[in-house]
């Protein structure tokens, strides 16, 4: 049996915003914006947010607060405040960060819970009507019910799944990620890959996700050569977007699968951004995935237009050069948390604490 939903309406193109500057019109009087400390403002989103709500007649607060990876505290406090001032729409402008602390934001100015509640049942009442402008190309969030925080105490990141956090419209405009530096622009390209390498890999695939998945991994690809060189231009940034669109959408389906427990590990433990950590892991975790997948994955070689499948993981190789001193005791705090992460369930391969700890290796330095 396959199942196939997603609930966001998806809007793509240069200006979508101000062209549809309608359609927020009668969704609230009270709009709280959710954004870090300088993207939504840099990337001209903000701007056309802002002039979007006037138009509606909705009045807003800008809360420029969340922090790359938000914690529990950091979605508590901007909650806080949006609570404080009544809002009754929640907008998450920017990456995964903010458009997550959105969400959590979201649910917690509806539900008198403790942020850690999140992670149970106890969200009980909906939350508030949610929309959501990307201002990088990895994350798909705009398209997930997903939010992924961290836990102060641990360190750890968790996340969460409620379909009625997928943002009622995702706003795709493409010059919101021109700004981004090569840094941001690699790293979340290889977030959306993996999202949808992982989709198509996943125990969870159907043959729906499995077309987006391929289309985005495609499409990524065809960028490759313009992200290795950073020479982008705005069709790579409009092409990309439209990928980790669909990469996104390809998660809200399947989920994600080891290499994003393998990734966390280095973002929680060494601060490596979230798209680096799953491509720095990458080229090892596919070669240890070829060995258990081997029809799939050379179906998807032939579909990539490669010759061989060992070309995918040598490409990913050079993007993410950069090695790490780890020691022993790390390696075994970094296979001891992502052996019980719970995307193992849905991973196509046995993975011993032996083939993980190889994993890892592959990225310290000799
Ligand atoms: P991010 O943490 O949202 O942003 C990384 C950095 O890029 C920040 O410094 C941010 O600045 C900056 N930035 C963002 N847009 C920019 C722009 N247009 N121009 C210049 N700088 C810009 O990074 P992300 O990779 O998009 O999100 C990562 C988070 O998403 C992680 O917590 C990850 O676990 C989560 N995630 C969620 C899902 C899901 O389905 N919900 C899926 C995968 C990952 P500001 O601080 O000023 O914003
Ligand atoms: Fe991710």
């Amino acid at each position: 049996m396959e199942t196939f939903r997603m609930l966001t309406k998806v809007i793509i193109g240069e200006n979508c915003i101000y062209e549809n500057r309608d359609l927020l019109k009668g969704a609230g009087k009270h709009a709280a914006v959710i954004a870090g400390k300088n993207s939504a403002q840099k990337s001209g989103a903000l701007d056309d947010v802002k002039r979007m709500l006037d138009e509606c007649k909705i009045s807003c607060i800008v809360i420029p607060k969340t922090k790359a990876n938000p914690d529990l505290d950091n979605v508590s406090e901007m909650a806080l405040i949006a609570r404080d001032e009544g809002a009754d729409i929640i907008i998450g402008i920017g990456g995964g960060s903010p458009m997550d602390a959105a969400k959590a934001v979201a649910l917690l100015c509806t539900n008198d819970i403790d942020p850690d509640e999140l992670f149970t049942n106890s969200r009980k009442a909906d939350p508030l009507p949610l929309y959501a402008v990307p201002t990088t190309a990895g994350t798909g969030s705009e398209v997930t019910p997903y939010s992924v925080l961290t836990i102060p105490k641990t360190g750890d990141k968790q996340s969460f799944a409620d379909e009625r956090v997928f943002p009622r419209i995702a706003f795709l405009d493409h010059r919101y990620t021109e700004t981004m530096d090569r840094d941001v622009t690699v790293d979340t390209a290889a977030d959306a890959f993996s999202h949808a390498f992982e989709g198509y890999i996943s125990k969870r695939a159907t043959r729906t996700s499995d077309i987006l998945a391929i289309e985005s991994m495609r499409i990524i690809l065809s960028e490759y050569e313009k992200l290795d060189s950073f020479l982008m231009d705005a069709g790579s940034r409009k092409d990309l977007l439209y990928a980790s669109m669909l990469a996104g959408i390809v998660i809200s389906q399947t989920g994600t699968t080891l290499l994003h427990g393998l990734g966390y590990a280095l973002t929680c433990n060494r601060g490596i951004s979230h798209g680096r950590a799953n491509g720095m892991l990458f080229p090892a975790y596919l070669r240890v995935l070829y060995g258990s997948n081997r029809q799939k994955l050379d179906m998807l070689t032939a579909k990539l237009g490669f010759v061989e499948f060992d070309m995918l993981p040598d490409m990913l190789g050079k993007l993410f050069p950069d090695k790490l001193s780890l020691t022993s005791s790390e390696l075994d705090t970094f296979v001891d948390y992502s052996i019980s992460h719970k995307s193992i369930n849905y991973t196509p391969a046995d993975f011993d604490r032996m083939k993980i700890r190889g994993i890892f290796e592959s990225v310290r330095k000799q």
